[in-house]
C-alpha cells in the first residue's frame, strides 16, 4: 500500500501559472506527485473547486488524481479562504467515505492546508507532513506593507508544533522556523526543490529569439507572479539607471493587467521612467513556452524581497542563463558569487543596475556563467527532490508501509 493524500487547498496544481496566486506551489505539488508516482505511489491531490468548468475528479495519470472539493463559491477570494477551511475538510472527508478510500500519509502544502492535514491526521490516525512554502513572519519581515491574516502566525505555530515532520526547501527557511516559530531543528527536513530538466534546457538562442519576435542584441528577463514581494519595480528602476540601454529589451513575464493591480502599477512606472521602448510586458506565458523565453535571454533577474525557493531562477539556470538575484531562497543556495551569477544583498536598484551592465558588456563572462549554471541545475531535477521525500515518508510510516520502488 502506498497511497498519499496531498492537500493543497488554495493552489490547484492545474491552475494557470503566473497569475496572482498561482506559481511555484502549484508546480511543486504537481511535479512531486508525478515523480513520486514513478516510484509506485498513488497520490490524490485535494484542492478547492475554483472553476465551474473543471471536472470534480481529474486523472492526471494512472496514479495521480486532482480532486476538486467544494468550499464556498468558486469565485471566493484568497482572503476568504481561512473561513472555508472547515467546509473544505468536511467535504474532503465525505469524498473519502463515499469512495471508501484509505491513505497512509498526508502531505499538506501551505498553512490553510496544514490545518486540514493536522485535523485529518488525528482522525485518520496517519502521519502528517507539512510544507509551508511561505511563512507569515518571514514575509512580514521581508517587506514593509505586507499584510497577513492575524490568525496565520498562530495557526502556523500550531501546525509546526504538531506535524510529524516539516519540509522546507532551504536551510534559510529551516533557520526561520527555528528562530521565529521555536521549532526544534530535528523536526525540520531540508529538501531542495527541483526542475524538470526534460522541459528546461538550452534552446538555440537565434531560434528562440525568432520565435518570440525579438531583434535586439541584449535581452534581460524576469518571470513570475506579479506581486510586490517579487520586487519587479526594483528591476524597472535598475534599468532606468543603466548608462546604456541601446539595443536592449527587457521582458517581464507574468500577471494579467487589471486596473489598479500590481502589473498596471509596473506599467505606469515604466511609462513614468520613459522605458516603454525597452520594456515588454508579456503577461502570463504557458510553461511550455518558458524554455524559449529563458533561452532567448542573456540575463535572468530576480529582485525578490523574499522567496521560499524561487523555481524560476533554477529554471533559468537549467536553460543556461546567468542569474542576478537578491540573496534569498533558492538563489542564495544555488548561486556562487561571480561563478554562475550574482547575488545582491540589498533589494535596491543600484547594485542590480551595476551587475546588469557588467554582464551585458562581457560576453565571455556570460558564457562562463551560463555553463556553470547548467552544471548547477543538472543535479537538481525533481528526482532528487522526491528521493528525499520518499525516504522521509518511509521513515514515518510504521513497518515501512510506504516501502516502494527506489525509496
Ligand atoms: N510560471 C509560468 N508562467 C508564467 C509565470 C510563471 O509557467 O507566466 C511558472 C514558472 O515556470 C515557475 C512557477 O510558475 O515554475 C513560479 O514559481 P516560483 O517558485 O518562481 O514562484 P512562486 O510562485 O513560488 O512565488
Amino acid at each position: 500500500m502506498k497511497n498519499l493524500a496531498f492537500i493543497s487547498m488554495h493552489a490547484c496544481p492545474l491552475a494557470r501559472l503566473g497569475e496572482k496566486d498561482s506559481g511555484g506551489l502549484n508546480v511543486y505539488v504537481l511535479q512531486t506527485a508525478k515523480y513520486l508516482s514513478n516510484r509506485g505511489y498513488n497520490i490524490d491531490i485535494f484542492t478547492r473547486a475554483h472553476d465551474p468548468q473543471d471536472q470534480h475528479v481529474i486523472n492526471v495519470s494512472d496514479a495521480v488524481r486532482v480532486i476538486h472539493i467544494e468550499a464556498g463559491s468558486h469565485e471566493s477570494l484568497k482572503s476568504e479562504l481561512p473561513s472555508l477551511v472547515s467546509d473544505f475538510q468536511e467535504n474532503l472527508e465525505l469524498f473519502k467515505l463515499e469512495y471508501n478510500l484509505n491513505y497512509e500519509l498526508i502531505h499538506s502544502h501551505y498553512w490553510l492546508s496544514g490545518q486540514v492535514g493536522l485535523s485529518l491526521s488525528e482522525r485518520w490516525q496517519i502521519p502528517h507532513i507539512t510544507t509551508f512554502h511561505t511563512l507569515a513572519l518571514t514575509k512580514l519581515q521581508a517587506r514593509i506593507g505586507e499584510i497577513e491574516p492575524a490568525i496565520r502566525e498562530l495557526t502556523e505555530s500550531k501546525i509546526a508544533r504538531n506535524a510529524d515532520a516539516i519540509i522546507v526547501s532551504t536551510s534559510e527557511e529551516k533557520h526561520a522556523l527555528t528562530r521565529l516559530y521555536n521549532v526544534h531543528p530535528d523536526r525540520i527536513e531540508v529538501v531542495t526543490a527541483g526542475v524538470d530538466l526534460e522541459r528546461f534546457h538550452p534552446i538555440d538562442k537565434y531560434l528562440a529569439r525568432k520565435t518570440i519576435e525579438i531583434s535586439e542584441s541584449n535581452i534581460i528577463l524576469s518571470v513570475g507572479r506579479i506581486d510586490p514581494l517579487k520586487g519587479v519595480d526594483i528591476l524597472i528602476k535598475a534599468i532606468s539607471m543603466m548608462d546604456n540601454t541601446a539595443d536592449t529589451k527587457v521582458l517581464i513575464v507574468g500577471g494579467e493587467p487589471e486596473s489598479g493591480n500590481e502589473l498596471s502599477k509596473l506599467i505606469n512606472l515604466s511609462n513614468k521612467l520613459g522605458l516603454n521602448d525597452i520594456l515588454r510586458f508579456e503577461g502570463t506565458v504557458n510553461q511550455d513556452m518558458l524554455p524559449i523565453y529563458y533561452s532567448a535571454s542573456d540575463i535572468f533577474v530576480m529582485p525578490s524581497y523574499y522567496e521560499s525557493f524561487g523555481l524560476v531562477a533554477l529554471e533559468a539556470m537549467a536553460c543556461g542563463v546567468p542569474v542576478v538575484a537578491s540573496r534569498v531562497g533558492g538563489p542564495k543556495l544555488l548561486i556562487n558569487q561571480g561563478g554562475n551569477g550574482y547575488l545582491i544583498p540589498w533589494v535596491c536598484p543600484e547594485p542590480f543596475s551595476e551587475k546588469l551592465e557588467i554582464l551585458l558588456s562581457n560576453k565571455i563572462l556570460r558564457e562562463k556563467m551560463a555553463n556553470a549554471s547548467i552544471s548547477t541545475a543538472r543535479n537538481l531535477d525533481w528526482n532528487n527532490t522526491v528521493n528525499k521525500l520518499s525516504n522521509i515518508y518511509c521513515s514515518l510510516t510504521p513497518n515501512n508501509k510506504l516501502d516502494v520502488i527506489g525509496a
